[in-house]
C-alpha cells in the first residue's frame, strides 16, 4: 500500500490509538507518513472500548465527530456501581463543557478503522498492515529508521507507538521506571437482553471486583484478580468460576451457561510503567510505549490519543517545512509527562486503596466508602470524577496545520 520503495519523512511503528492518531495528524499537515502495524487487521486483543469526552472533542475539532459516531457504539452519560450491595452513582458526564458529554463505548477496531479512513483522505498517509518492525536503523547514535519484515525503511523521525511491550523503546535503550501492577484481568462475554439505557457498571463485594460494560446484547466482563493467580483460578474449574461470578453479580447469572470453556475467558495482564526519557535523536515514544496504563479509569486510549495530538502540535508544522526536529522532541515529553504522572498516580492509589484491599486482602466490603456516600447525598460532587475521567489533565486541542483539504 503506497510509498513502497520510497522513504517516508515520518515512520510510525504501531497502529494502535497513539500511532493511528499520529498518522492522521502528521499526514494532515502534509508530512509524508508511513504507519506500520504488525497485525493484519485492527481486531486485536481486547484493550478497552472507551472513547472519552476529551477524545470526542478532538474529533469535533477535526470536523469528524459525526463520522466517528456513525460507527456502532453505546453512550454512557453516567458511571454507576454496586458497592457492598448498594447501587451508587460515581460520575456524571452530562455537565462537561464539551460537544459530546458521554463516554462512547466503541469497539477499538471501529475506532481505529475510522481513524484510518480519515487518514487515507490525505495523500501523505500510508498504512502497511502485517508489517512488523524488528529493529532500528542507526546513523551513529542517531535513529534513522527501522527494519520492517527484513526491509530497511529510513525516515527523518521514527515514532515508537508499539504499545506497552514496545520493542523500539528497548532497542533505543530508553530508561524505564516500573510502577508495578498487582492485578490481572479475566475478560469474557455474557449474553443479556437489550435495554434502552446503557447499564455499564462495576461491582465491588468482599474479595471480588467485576467491571461490566453493557454492549447491547452482551456484557463485556472484566474479572479482576491478584497477579499470577490465573492458573489457580482455572484449576478450581469453570463451574466454580461461574458460581463465583454469579454470586458477585447476580444479574449475570441468566447468561452464564453460555460460558462453556476457558477458551472464552481471556487473560489480560496489566502493567504500569513509564519512561523517564521518551526520546533520543531521531526517535520519540508515545502512548503505552512511553507509559503503559492500567485499565483503571479506562483512560489509556485517551492518553495515547492526547500524546499523538501533542506530538503533532509540536512537530508536524516544522516537519512539514522540512526542519529538523530532534531539538523539539523533549517538548513533547515535557508537555505530556505531567498528565501521565497524575493519572498513573491515581491508578496506583486506586490499586492500593481499593483493589489491594478488596482483591488481595479480602477486607470485608459492607457499604460504599465515605466519599462515594457523600456523592450520593450531593450529586454535584459526581461532576468531579466525570471531569477527571472524561477530560483528564492538560487536555490537548488540535493545533497542527492542515496542508490540504482531505479528498473524501
Ligand atoms: C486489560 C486492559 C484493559 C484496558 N482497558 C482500557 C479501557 O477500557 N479503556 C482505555 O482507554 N484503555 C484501556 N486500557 C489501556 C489501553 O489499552 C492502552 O493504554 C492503549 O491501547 C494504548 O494505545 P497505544 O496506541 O499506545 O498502544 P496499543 O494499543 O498497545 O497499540 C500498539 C500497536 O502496535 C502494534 N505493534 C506492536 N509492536 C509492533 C512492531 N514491532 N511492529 C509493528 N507493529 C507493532 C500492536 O499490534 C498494536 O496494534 C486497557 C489495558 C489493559 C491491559
Amino acid at each position: 500500500m503506497g510509498m513502497t520503495g520510497e522513504n517516508p519523512d515520518l515512520l510510525i511503528v504501531g497502529g494502535g490509538p497513539a500511532g493511528m492518531m499520529a498518522g492522521l495528524l502528521f499526514a494532515r499537515a502534509g508530512v509524508k507518513t508511513l504507519v506500520l502495524e504488525k497485525h493484519g487487521d485492527f481486531l486485536r486483543d481486547f484493550r478497552g472500548d472507551t472513547v472519552h469526552p476529551s477524545t470526542l472533542e478532538l474529533f469535533h475539532e477535526l470536523g469528524a465527530l459525526d463520522a466517528l459516531l456513525s460507527r456502532p457504539h453505546d453512550k454512557a452519560a453516567r458511571l454507576s456501581g454496586l458497592i457492598g450491595g448498594e447501587q451508587v452513582s460515581i460520575a456524571d458526564f452530562s455537565h462537561l463543557p464539551v460537544p459530546a458529554r458521554f463516554i462512547a463505548l466503541m469497539p477499538q477496531w471501529e475506532f481505529l478503522d475510522c481513524v484510518a479512513d480519515l487518514a487515507r483522505a490525505y495523500p501523505a498517509f500510508s498504512l502497511r498492515m502485517n508489517a512488523e518492525a524488528t529493529d532500528l536503523l542507526w546513523d551513529g547514535d542517531r535513529v534513522c529508521g527501522a527494519v520492517c519484515n527484513g526491509e530497511p525503511i529510513r525516515a527523518r523521525l521514527v515514532i515508537a507507538a508499539d504499545g506497552r511491550r514496545s520493542l523500539l523503546r528497548e532497542r533505543a535503550e530508553l530508561p524505564r521506571e516500573d510502577l508495578g501492577a498487582p492485578i490481572d484481568v479475566f475478560w469474557f462475554r455474557v449474553p443479556k437482553a437489550r435495554t434502552d439505557v446503557n447499564q455499564s457498571t462495576g461491582v465491588v463485594t468482599t474479595g471480588r471486583l467485576l467491571a461490566l460494560i453493557d454492549r447491547g446484547d452482551y456484557w463485556q466482563c472484566a474479572y479482576v484478580f491478584g497477579k499470577g493467580m490465573a492458573d489457580a483460578i482455572r484449576e478450581r474449574g469453570l463451574d466454580n468460576f461461574r458460581a463465583d461470578v454469579a454470586a458477585t453479580a447476580p444479574l449475570l447469572a441468566p447468561g452464564l451457561d453460555e460460558l462453556q470453556s476457558w477458551d472464552q475467558v481471556k487473560l489480560l495482564t496489566v502493567e504500569l510503567d513509564r519512561l523517564t526519557c521518551w526520546h533520543r535523536p531521531g526517535l520519540l515514544a508515545i502512548g503505552d510505549a512511553a507509559h503503559a496504563m492500567s485499565p483503571i479509569g479506562g483512560v489509556g486510549i485517551n492518553l495515547a490519543v492526547q500524546d499523538a495530538v501533542a506530538a503533532a502540535n509540536i512537530l508536524a508544522g516544522p516537519m512539514a517545512e522540512g526542519s529538523a526536529v530532534d531539538d523539539l522532541l523533549w517538548r513533547v515529553q515535557r508537555r505530556r509527562m505531567l498528565p501521565t504522572r497524575i493519572i498513573q498516580k491515581m491508578q496506583r492509589t486506586a490499586q492500593n486503596r481499593i483493589i489491594d484491599r478488596v482483591v488481595l486482602k479480602n477486607v470485608p466490603i459492607t457499604r460504599p466508602p465515605r466519599i462515594i456516600r457523600l456523592m450520593q447525598r450531593f450529586p454535584i460532587l459526581q461532576r468531579i470524577p466525570a471531569w477527571l475521567i472524561g477530560l483528564g489533565f492538560r487536555r490537548e486541542h488540535i493545533r497542527s496545520p492542515e496542508a490540504s483539504a482531505p479528498s473524501r
